[in-house]
């Protein structure tokens, strides 16, 4: 039996015509964009017609990107490439923020930097006076995800960089979960600075890229060749870049769709849930639509997933890098606090291509009988 798969904020399968172009980009665009030779002219023009479709997905200006890794790199670029460029010893950030983000602001209170990060409220959000009012003299960057992994909540962010405005400090948003499922300018949200992965939009795992606005202050983290004007030097993944260019096209096509079907998903779960008198919560707010975080009174969320897996449906307890370990997710310990019972008790569903409606009631017919089982222990 074919899983169910309801995890695809954790990675999302890659759209069949972007698996197609990447095949094909492997054996074709093998050149090295450097190389002036026609092979690597080739690969060059690929390369350049790839980037202008991303940065036309933000608003933004060719030069302006900087592929990556992944989200974790472009995030990781943001942060310690800000520091490393900028006087001033003090970052914030929020409490609720991917791990990308959190770790490498902790690696950076490990060499003297001073990070505050902000509480949200219970629906996962940063108030944008608390942000003007921790900035201080030496504050280089504000750091703040567009949107939450694991509860959806999107966070005031065109606000914020309003308020920023001539302050002088970098504003970094992780756009990552948004990417492809809200329309994103750079302009309308006044960043500098934006991640985005691909592996998150049905591209292939291994690349992203980070958004700089024109001369925001960078220093590069990998150095050796010019590539990507001397900001991260490599050889750039030809094949995946143009894959995900493939992909983020047929996002931005689709978005619309999307949104209402997985509206549409929501609403199933929420009727059977009903139908069936299961007592639930909804976590977060204003949320991305693919992601479905709820919160069950009286259930185990470990032995729940087990049980969920069992029954041929894949969904998760909030972010992949807490998941199969039993720390609690410290999203929601920064929404309801260190003893809620929400800590124990919560799951997320999140949504994406390849989905039917039928498949959404199934999995919610077995989340209310493992429910019902789980509750009779
Ligand atoms: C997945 C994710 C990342 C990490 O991206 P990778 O490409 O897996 O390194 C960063 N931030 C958020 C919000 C994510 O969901």
């Amino acid at each position: 039996m074919k899983q169910i798969y309801l995890d695809h904020a954790a990675t999302s399968p890659m759209h069949p015509e972007a698996a197609k172009v990447f095949a094909e980009a492997l054996s074709v665009h093998y050149g090295n964009p450097s190389s002036i030779h026609q092979t690597g002219r080739s690969a060059r023009r690929v390369l350049d017609g790839a980037r202008h479709l991303l940065a036309s997905s933000i608003g933004a200006q060719d030069p302006e990107i900087i592929f990556t890794s992944g989200g974790t790199e472009a995030d990781n670029l943001a942060i310690f490439g800000t520091a490393n460029a900028k006087e001033g010893r003090h970052i914030i950030t929020s409490q609720a923020e991917h791990h990308a983000v959190l770790h490498a602001c902790e690696e950076l209170e490990k060499a003297g930097y001073e990070v505050t990060y902000l509480p949200v409220d219970e629906f996962g959000r940063v108030n944008p006076q608390d942000v003007i009012q921790a900035l201080r003299d030496d504050t280089i960057l504000v750091t703040i995800m567009l949107a939450n992994n694991e509860i959806g909540s999107i966070q005031p962010i065109a606000e914020i960089g309003e308020l920023l405005k001539g302050t002088g400090v970098s504003f970094h948003t992780d756009a990552v979960q948004a990417y492809g499922l809200l329309p994103i300018d750079v302009d309308a949200l006044n960043v500098d600075l934006l991640s985005v992965s691909a592996h998150k939009v049905n591209g292939p795992k291994g690349i992203g890229f980070l958004y700089q606005r024109k001369n925001t202050a960078l220093k590069p983290l990998m150095f050796g060749g010019e590539q990507e004007r001397k900001r991260r030097a490599g050889t750039e993944n030809v094949p995946a870049i143009q894959s995900f260019a493939t992909a983020v096209q047929i996002a931005q096509e689709t978005m619309d769709e999307k949104r209402q079907s997985f509206m549409e998903y929501k609403e199933i779960f929420r009727t059977v849930f009903s139908e069936n008198a299961i007592d639930f919560k909804e976590n977060g707010s204003e949320q991305l639509p693919h992601i479905f975080n709820i919160s069950i009174p009286g259930i185990d969320i470990e032995s729940f997933l087990v049980n969920l897996d069992l029954s041929g449906v894949s969904a998760s307890s909030g972010s992949a890098c807490t998941a199969g370990s039993i720390d609690p997710s410290h999203v929601l310990v920064a929404m309801y606090g260190q003893d809620a019972p929400e800590l124990r008790n919560s799951i997320r569903f999140s949504f994406g291509i390849g989905l039917t409606a039928e498949e959404i009631t199934q999995a919610a017919e077995k989340t209310v009988q493992i429910t019902k089982r789980l509750a009779q222990k």
